[in-house]
């Protein structure tokens, strides 16, 4: 996944990953620890965290919207790595657009 679509700077700051290197970075990072937890455990965080990128986006800080983000991508790829999923397999099913119409844009009825 290319984090620096139509945003040129972004491509030279430095730790922008791949999708699949975030993930991979988070299994060397917290594994062990993801793994203490259990999948139960790891989903109730990424949902806390999805909560808290709820109320940050109401506050409309960009600076903590992009910290939030940040934390749900994260607890995201802590359960992608307990459940065996490969992020870029699942992100796969976007690659060419709209899953279910095919369209990019998406033309699907709203
Ligand atoms: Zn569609």
């Amino acid at each position: 996944m290319d984090l620096g679509i139509g945003r040129p700077e972004l491509d030279t700051l430095p730790g922008i990953m791949e999708l699949g290197d975030l993930q991979q970075r988070m299994r060397s990072t917290y594994f062990e620890r993801d793994v203490a937890r259990g999948a139960d455990a790891t989903f109730r965080w990424l949902t806390e965290e999805v909560g808290e990128l709820a109320r940050a986006l109401r506050k409309g800080d960009h600076a903590n919207l992009v910290h939030e983000f940040g934390d749900v991508l994260a607890w995201l790829a802590s359960l992608a790595n307990l459940a065996d999923v490969d992020l870029e397999e699942a992100a796969a099913r976007y690659a060419s657009g709209c899953p279910k119409c095919g369209g990019d844009p998406c033309r699907c009825p709203l």
